[in-house]
């Protein structure tokens, strides 16, 4: 009795055991040939067990960060229900508020990419890699650790961008990388099996949670908003003493622009990175939310300049997606929660910068595969669906029965100031296998701002 037990202990270790290997020992760091780069996808895995949650993989998957995303302003969950269309026992208030009627602005900027028109190579699509961090934070002085856990300094998104350039990354649109096809009716996506880069480069996908710019959050040492100016992007800061300040030295965005002047080839056919916005404290930090007209805000000047921005930022090769409305933890969302997010998004965020496939889970909580949460999110037209952790985990097409079947799962690499500091966390045998995975981007202690943090970071004895 006892032994039949052991063994079949043993066996569920070793099948264990069996399915990590094959799902992370696989090409994850594999050796860069001449004209190929290791693919990260996990062929011949019944993916519906992790994603149904019979095989835990969170003890390599770092969550959105475990501070969450209070620093870059996201806490709410309370989604209000705006709808008509509801059930309700109650019987209707008569309605004394004077109604807002904007129609959205719908307008498309014009858009002209340019055309590569050197040698180029074609990789495969399940070789693409993506990266996520946060807004940066602008000023040191006045940020929080909440902060310095969950985003980069300037400094330091300076030199990941210059490595990722002489690692031979390319920034590819996100929109390029995988096709949509009709299957029984339903639109589904999947990767492109090949994808065209200039010759010797490597598809790079970065993708920045949030960009809220929370009033809540003020002069805690992130800008306030994007602007506009003379057809640039700055940022724009007030300070408690009156000051202002217009930069295009203290963010993401701005910083990108310079580093891609600098180095054209550093983006591919214009392609910039993916800007994953909530909705329940407006975008870009104009306060678009139609909750903010209660607090005097006047809501439609409010989106009339966030499009400004958006539509320049569309117009020179960034692209939006969905990180929900609320930024709740999805998987504890009843299926009427998870639809009124979804409704709230289109009419909050959608109605300024368009329809996405794209969604990235806030926190990186993904609600289980083939549950009535993921459904929905089905249903709202979402076909590419984004985690977080230090792998490159990427999903073409989720196998297995279910509605969800033949769509993209894809993890994003966690660039953050957390996970730069995982650099000396040592395995048990003295390996260091987040530096190891970290390396094929940057090196973290090269990266890591000593000058800037709170807590410093040096390379261990052994790594130097
Ligand atoms: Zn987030």
């Amino acid at each position: 009795m006892k032994n039949n037990f052991m063994i079949a202990i043993l066996t569920v270790l070793l099948l264990v055991a069996v399915i990590f290997g094959v799902l992370f020992g696989s090409g994850l760091l594999g050796e860069p040939s001449e004209v190929s780069i290791p693919a990260t996808s996990i062929p011949n895995l019944d993916i519906s067990d992790i994603l149904s949650g019979n095989i835990d993989v969170s003890v390599e998957s770092f969550p959105d960060t475990s501070t969450g995303d209070e620093s870059t302003g996201d806490v709410s969950t309370e989604i209000p229900d705006t709808s008509t269309g509801d059930v309700s026992t109650e019987p209707p208030k008569p309605d004394t508020s004077e109604p807002v009627v904007t129609p959205p602005d719908t307008s498309e900027p014009e858009v002209s990419r340019p055309t590569y028109t050197g040698e180029t190579w074609q990789v495969s699509g399940l070789s693409v890699r993506h990266l996520f961090t946060h807004c940066l934070i602008a000023y040191p002085e006045l940020a929080s650790n909440a902060a310095f856990t969950d985003c980069l300094t300037a400094p330091e998104w300076k030199k990941v961008l210059q490595s990722l350039y002489d690692n031979d990354f390319v920034l590819v649109d996100f929109n390029s990388i995988y096709d949509i096809y009709e299957e029984d009716g339903v639109e589904k996506a999947k990767m492109k099996s090949k994808i065209t880069v200039p010759k010797g480069k490597k598809p790079l996908v970065i993708s920045i949670d949030d960009v809220v710019y929370d009033p809540k959050k003020t002069n805690q040492g992130m800008v306030d908003k994007l602007v506009i100016r003379d057809n640039e992007l700055w940022t724009y800061t007030l300070f408690k003493d009156g000051r202002e300040e217009y930069s295009q030295d203290n963010e993401i965005f701005v910083i990108l622009e310079d580093f891609i002047d600098m180095h054209p080839d550093f983006s591919y056919e214009g392609a910039k990175i993916t800007l994953a916005l909530t909705g329940f404290a407006g975008i870009l930090g104009y306060r678009t939310d139609s909750s903010f007209a209660e607090q005097g805000y006047d809501v439609a000047k409010e989106r009339k300049e966030a499009k400004v921005v958006v539509d320049w930022l569309k117009a020179n090769g960034y692209t939006f997606a969905s990180h929900s409305y609320a930024h709740g933890r999805m998987s504890n969302f009843s299926e009427e929660k998870t639809i009124r997010d979804c409704r709230k998004w289109k009419e909050e965020v959608a109605s300024i910068v368009g329809d996405t496939n794209i969604f990235i889970y806030p926190y990186g909580d993904w609600p289980k595969y083939d549950t009535a949460n993921h459904k929905a999110l089905l249903d709202a037209g979402f076909k590419i669906f984004n985690g977080t952790s230090t792998m490159n985990y990427l999903i073409n097409g989720f196998p297995g029965k279910g509605a969800s079947v033949g769509n993209i799962f894809m993890d994003r690499f966690n660039v953050t100031g957390q996970t730069l500091l995982y650099a000396t966390r040592q395995s048990d045998d003295g390996s260091y296998k987040f530096y190891d995975r970290m390396m094929e981007y940057y090196d973290p202690f090269e990266v890591y701002d000593n000058e800037n943090r709170p807590e410093t970071m040096y390379r261990p004895d052994d790594l130097q």
